[in-house]
C-alpha cells in the first residue's frame, strides 16, 4: 500500500474498508481521514482504510483497557477462552478462501499459497494455543516450615501488538492468540502496507465470542501512531514485529515506561552447504530459502555458502534451477512467488543488486526487472563473486536475491555465518547427520534448519538473538510472553 490522501468515500468493493475496530465497534477514524491501500501486483488501489489518529489509538486503548479490568475475559476459566479461541480456528477454515483472497491482493502473494500457508498458519495457531488456554494452570512449591506457596500465572494486561506487511495474518495471529489465550487485550496496529486480513480477523473474533474491546484494530500509518501507543501508559506490553531500525526505537520507547516487549526483527540468514549433501534436494532447499514469499520473509536464506568441492557444480545448476520456477501472476496456482510489496521496496531491491554489481559481483541469472510490467515484479537473481562487505551480503535484502560464495573449512564458515550483526535463522545441508548437529548448535541464531528450510509450526518457537531481536514467538514460550509469575504464600502457623 501506499499511504496518499484520498477523498473520505469508501469505494465498492469485496475488501473491509474505511473503519476502526474500536470496542467492538466499526467507527470512522477522528476527522474521518481515509488512505489507500494498494494491490502490489497491479499497483492499483484496491480500497482505502481509516487512517487513525492519535486520539483513536487512546480510544483503543481505553477500550481494551477497560475489557481487561471488567474481567468479561481475563476472568474466565482457560477453557472458555479455549473454546472461542478454537471456534476462531474453525471460522478461519470455514472462510480460508475469502481470507485467502484478501490476503493476496494485499500483500502480492500466489493465491494457493496465501490460503494454504497464510490462512491455514493463523487457524492451526488459534488452535494451538486454543489448546494451551485450556491447560493454564499454576503450581504449588515445597517450602520448609508451615507454609502453602502457590504459584499463579496471570495476564499482563493491555498488549499493544505491531505487524510488518510481510505475513499480515500469520504474524497478527502469532501475537494474537497467546495473547489473548492468556487473558490479555490486544490493540493491533497492522502494517501500513497490508492492513486488510486484520480487519476480517476482527470481524471472525468477534463472530466467534471475543467479547466487545478484548480485541482492536487501528489501522493507519506507523510512523505518526506507534510511538504514541508503544508509550502509552495504559499499554502493559508491546509485541512488535519488523526491522531492525523500528524495533530499536520501539524497544527504547517502551523501555521509558520499563514495558516489556518482545520483538521480532530483521535477518539475514547463512545457509551451509556441504559436499555430502543430496545436491538435487539441497537446490531445491536453496531454491525455497531464497524465493518464497518473493525473498520478503525475515528468515531468508539469502546468504548461501557452498563447500569448495561442490561450488561450481552448483553454480552450473543454479541458473536452470532458477528460471525454471514458475512465478509473477498471483493468480495461478502453481505460481511460487509475486511481487514485492510496494514501490518503495522495488527500489530498494533494485539498488542493492545494482551496487553489488557495481562493487564487482557477478549476475550468475536474474536481476533485470521488466520495466513495463505494472505491478513490483522482481525476478529471482543469484549474485556471485561477492564479498562479505557487498550491499547485497551484508546488509538484509527482503528480496528474491541469492549471494553465493565458497568455503574450504568447518570453522572458516561457521564465522562467516555467525559474521553479521543479527541472528534470525540459518541453515545446514550435509548427509552427515552428526556434523549438521555440530554446525547448527555453533550458529548464533534462534531456528536452524537441518536439510531443510523454512519449516514452521505452532508448536515450534522462532526468534532472534542479536540484531533479530528478542523473545520467541510460537510454543510455550509465545504463550509466557504474555503472561506474568505471581506466588502466594500462606502462613499454616497459628
Ligand atoms: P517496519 O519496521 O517498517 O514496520 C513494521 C511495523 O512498525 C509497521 O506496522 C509500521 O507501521 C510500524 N511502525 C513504523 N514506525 C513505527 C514507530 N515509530 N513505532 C512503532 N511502530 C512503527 O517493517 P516492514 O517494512 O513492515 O517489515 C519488514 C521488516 O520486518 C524486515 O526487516 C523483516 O526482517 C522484519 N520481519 C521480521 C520478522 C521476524 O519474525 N523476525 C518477521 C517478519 C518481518
Amino acid at each position: 500500500m501506499t499511504v496518499t490522501e484520498t477523498s473520505p468515500h469508501v469505494s465498492e468493493n469485496p475488501f473491509p474498508t474505511g473503519r476502526l475496530f474500536i470496542g467492538g465497534q466499526w467507527r470512522d477514524a477522528t476527522g474521518s481521514g481515509l488512505m489507500a491501500v494498494e494491490a502490489p501486483a497491479t499497483g492499483e488501489k484496491l480500497t482505502d482504510v481509516a487512517r487513525a489518529t492519535i486520539a483513536d489509538v487512546d480510544a483503543a486503548v481505553t477500550a481494551a483497557r477497560a475489557a481487561f479490568d471488567s474481567g468479561v475475559w481475563s476472568g474466565l476459566p482457560g477453557r472458555e477462552r479455549a473454546r472461542i479461541l478454537l471456534e476462531v480456528g474453525r471460522l478461519m477454515r470455514e472462510r480460508s478462501e475469502e481470507l485467502g483472497r484478501i490476503e493476496s491482493q494485499d500483500a502480492g502473494k500466489p493465491i494457493a499459497m496465501a490460503t494454504a500457508v497464510d490462512v491455514n498458519g493463523a487457524a492451526e495457531t488459534f488452535e494451538y494455543y486454543g489448546m494451551l488456554a485450556q491447560q493454564l494452570d499454576g503450581s504449588v512449591r515445597q517450602t520448609p516450615g508451615h507454609v502453602l506457596a502457590t504459584v499463579q500465572r496471570e495476564p499482563l494486561g493491555v498488549v499493544a501488538a505491531i505487524t510488518p506487511f510481510n505475513f499480515p495474518l500469520i504474524l497478527s495471529t502469532s501475537k494474537v492468540a497467546p495473547a489473548l489465550a492468556a487473558g490479555n487485550s490486544v490493540v493491533l496496529k497492522p502494517a501500513d502496507d497490508t492492513p486488510l486480513s486484520s480487519l476480517k480477523m476482527a470481524e471472525i473474533l468477534q463472530e466467534a465470542g471475543v467479547p466487545d474491546g478484548v480485541f482492536n484494530v487501528v489501522t493507519g500509518v506507523g510512523s505518526e501512531l506507534g510511538d504514541h501507543l508503544v508509550g502509552h501508559p495504559e499499554v502493559d506490553k508491546v509485541a512488535f514485529t519488523g526491522s531492525t531500525e523500528v524495533g530499536a526505537r520501539v524497544a527504547g520507547q517502551a523501555g521509558r515506561n520499563l514495558r516489556p516487549v518482545v520483538s521480532e526483527l530483521g535477518g539475514n540468514s547463512a545457509n551451509i552447504l556441504f559436499a555430502d549433501a543430496d545436491l538435487d534436494r539441497a537446490i531445491d532447499t536453496v531454491i525455497q530459502s531464497f524465493v518464497f514469499n518473493a525473498g520478503q520473509f525475515c528468515m531468508a536464506g539469502s546468504r548461501l555458502y557452498v563447500e569448495r568441492p561442490v561450488y561450481e557444480e552448483v553454480l552450473a545448476r543454479l541458473p536452470q534451477a532458477v528460471s525454471s520456477i514458475p512465478w509473477g501472476d498471483i493468480t495461478r496456482p502453481e505460481s511460487v512467488f509475486g511481487p514485492l510489496i510496494s514501490r518503495k521496496q522495488f527500489d530498494r531491491v533494485s539498488a542493492l543488486v545494482s551496487e553489488t554489481v557495481a562493487a564487482g559481483a557477478r549476475l550468475l541469472v536474474g536481476g533485470n526487472p521488466d520495466p513495463e510490467r505494472p505491478g513490483y515484479f522482481y525476478p529471482a537473481t543469484v549474485l556471485v563473486d561477492v564479498r562479505e562487505d557487498h550491499p547485497a551480503v551484508a546488509r538484509e535484502v527482503f528480496g528474491p536475491v541469492l549471494t553465493v560464495q565458497p568455503f574450504d573449512t568447518e570453522e572458516e564458515v561457521i564465522a562467516v555465518a555467525n559474521g553479521t550483526a543479527y541472528g534470525l535463522a540459518g541453515g545446514v545441508q550435509t548427509g552427515d547427520a552428526v556434523k549438521g548437529q555440530r554446525v547448527a548448535s555453533r550458529l548464533k541464531a534462534g531456528i536452524i534448519w537441518i536439510n531443510g528450510w523454512g519449516l514452521m509450526d505452532p508448536a515450534v518457537p522462532f526468534g532472534g538473538v542479536k540484531a533479530s531481536g528478542w523473545g520467541r514467538e510460537n510454543g510455550p514460550e509465545g504463550l509466557n510472553e504474555y503472561l506474568q509469575t505471581k506466588s502466594i504464600v500462606l502462613n499454616l502457623e497459628g
